[in-house]
Parts: structure tokens; sequence; C-alpha cells
């Protein structure tokens, strides 16, 4: 018996290693959209988070191609355990900046420090362990919601899965489905709206429960209403952990009691500050604000669809 047990205890790690890059895979993929490579230094070691996910842009220039900079010069701390925004107009390179920290690709010049350490000298794997990601478009594995939820982490019980789901405000709606947790999604099961996508998403994260957390336009789908009482619920989290968290948001709604909002334009920092101060400098942020409550105020807010997407 023990001979046996043996091996097959190997088969079912080396099954939940394959799983678990798969999805490293899924997230790597939807990120980066292309495929580049990146090359690990054989004397990489593991991040240490030692100062808890401080992450710091010094002069950081990248372009996808070598005479287009997106990012110029880019210098920027985002501190440990605390929540910030990033904020500007479409093309700015709000995405550019999270593909950069989870090493999609390297920067031309400069350095991407998490506590310190140049992220091109630690393993790529222990670098994107530590960073958990709500995409702006979530895709779905063709199984039951309750795995969809799981790949976050592998090894937690029906309990813990329905616990984040609940936080995520998606439990009552997964219960609603012909066979709740058990119910196929993806492809060939059950479509979703993308709101419920962006919850699904929320809730895999809360499971994976990473100390570096981003949030890429992760509630644009939901009504506000939903998207309040989702991002009340985000903040606790947050608040109770200290995690480190970064929103790129289109809504400054969403936004505005970050502890930090960066303000981008054409890939540099032009603004800085919390929404206090930024509305005092009446500058690009408060341009912003100011528009969005117009038309918020033209739409009449509370109205919106039940849910888009
Ligand atoms: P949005 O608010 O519209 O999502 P963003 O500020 O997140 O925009 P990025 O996605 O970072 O902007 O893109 C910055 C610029 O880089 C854009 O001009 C975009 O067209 C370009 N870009 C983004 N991804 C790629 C890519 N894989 N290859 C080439 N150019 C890209």
């Amino acid at each position: 018996v023990f001979q046996l047990s043996v091996p097959l205890n190997f088969l079912g790690s080396v099954y939940r290693e394959l799983r678990q890059s798969l999805l490293d895979m899924e997230t790597l993929f939807n990120l980066q959209k292309v495929n580049v490579s990146i090359k690990e230094k054989t004397d990489a070691r593991p991040l240490a988070l030692t100062k808890g996910g401080e992450i710091r842009f010094d002069n950081v220039t990248f372009g996808y191609y070598e005479d287009r900079p997106i990012l110029r010069n880019l210098t920027v701390t985002i501190p440990a355990g605390k929540k910030v925004a990033i904020v500007g107009p479409s093309g700015c390179g709000k995405s550019t900046l999270l593909r950069l920290l989870f090493r999609s690709y390297d920067v031309q010049s400069g350095r991407i420090f998490v506590d310190d350490q140049d992220i091109r000298d630690v393993t790529v794997d222990s670098l994107r362990r530590s960073i958990g990601v709500v995409p702006q478009d979530t895709p779905l594995f063709n199984d039951t919601v309750e795995h969809n939820i799981r790949y976050g982490n592998l090894e937690a019980p029906h309990s813990e899965v329905v616990a984040a789901a609940k936080r995520a405000h998606i439990h009552d709606k997964i219960e609603g489905w012909r066979d709740g947790y058990q119910t196929k999604v993806g492809e060939r099961g059950l479509m979703i709206s993308g709101g419920e996508k962006q919850r699904l998403a929320v809730s895999r994260l809360i499971l994976k429960d990473p100390p570096l957390l981003f949030f890429d336009e992760a509630t644009s789908a939901l009504d506000t209403h939903t998207e309040q009482a989702l991002m009340a619920n985000i903040n606790s989290i947050l608040k109770e952990k200290a995690r480190t968290s970064v929103f790129v948001a289109h809504r400054l709604r969403t936004i505005y009691d970050a502890d930090l909002i960066i303000v981008l334009r054409e890939g540099s920092v032009v603004e800085m500050g919390s929404h206090r101060e930024l509305m005092d400098r009446a500058g690009l942020y408060a341009e912003l604000w100011m528009a969005q409550e117009m038309l918020m105020n033209e739409d009449g807010e509370g109205v919106e669809d039940e849910e888009k997407g």
C-alpha cells in the first residue's frame, strides 16, 4: 500500500501544479495579448516581500515598438498596504504599467522594484504568484462555477469558495442558477453576463489572496448600485489585510477614496495626490471629475441599465 500511495500522491501534486500553471498561463496570456519572451536570470531568487509590497517605478521608459514610447521616464512609488488609483485618458499607458510589473514585457530603460528588489532579479514564478489581477475581461473555463472560483486556490474547501463568492456579491446569483455552484459556465455552459464574470473574477482573487492586487477596470460592467456594494466589500478586505492595491479606473467615483491617485497623461505622471488635493489643484483630474459628474447628472444617477454586457 505504501509503495502505491507515494506515486499517487506525487501524481496529485503534479496535477495540481499543472492546473496552477494553466491558470497562470491564462492570466499571463490575457495580460500580454501577444507572446513576448522575457528571460529569467540563472541566479534569480524568489521575491521576498519584506516591506509589505511597495512598488517603485524608477525612470521607466517603455514602448511596444522601440521608436514609440508609451511610458516616458516614469518615476512613481506605490506605497505598501495602500489603495492606489491610476487614472488618465484612454491609451495613456495604465494597463501597460501593470503588464510591466507582471513581466509580460521588460522595460527598455529604468527599473521596477518590489520591496527594493529589481523584478528582473527575482524568479518570474514568485513575482507572478504575488500578484493577483482582475483583468478587464476574465476568461472562464468550461467547468463548474465552483471550479472557476477555486482556480484562485486549488486547496480551498467549499466553505471558503462560498465565503469568497459572498464577499464578491455573486453568491445569491449562483444559488439561483440551475445547479448552484455545480452549474457549468463558459462556452459550452451557462452564458453569463459581463458583470457576473467580473464578480466571479473577484471571488477568485479573494480566494487567491495575493499580497499585491490589481483591478483593471474590474467593475466596469456593473450597474452603479452593485459596483458600490462590491467596492465596499473589496475595500474592507484591503483594509483588514493591509494589502497593496492598484485600481485602473475610468469611472472616478469608484476610486475617489483611494489613499493616492496617480494621474497619467501620455505615459508620464502629471498629478498625484488624494481626491481632495487633486480637486484643489484644479488640473486634469478635477477636469475629468467634473466632466464625469456632469454626464452622471445628465443621465440621471442610478437609472443605468440593470447590468451591462
Ligand atoms: P485604456 O484606458 O483605453 O484601457 P490604457 O491607458 O490602459 O488605455 P494601454 O493599454 O496601456 O493604455 O495602452 C497604451 C498604448 O499602447 C496605446 O496607444 C495602445 O494602443 C498601445 N498598446 C497597448 N498594447 C499594445 C500591444 N500589445 N502592442 C502594441 N501597442 C499596444
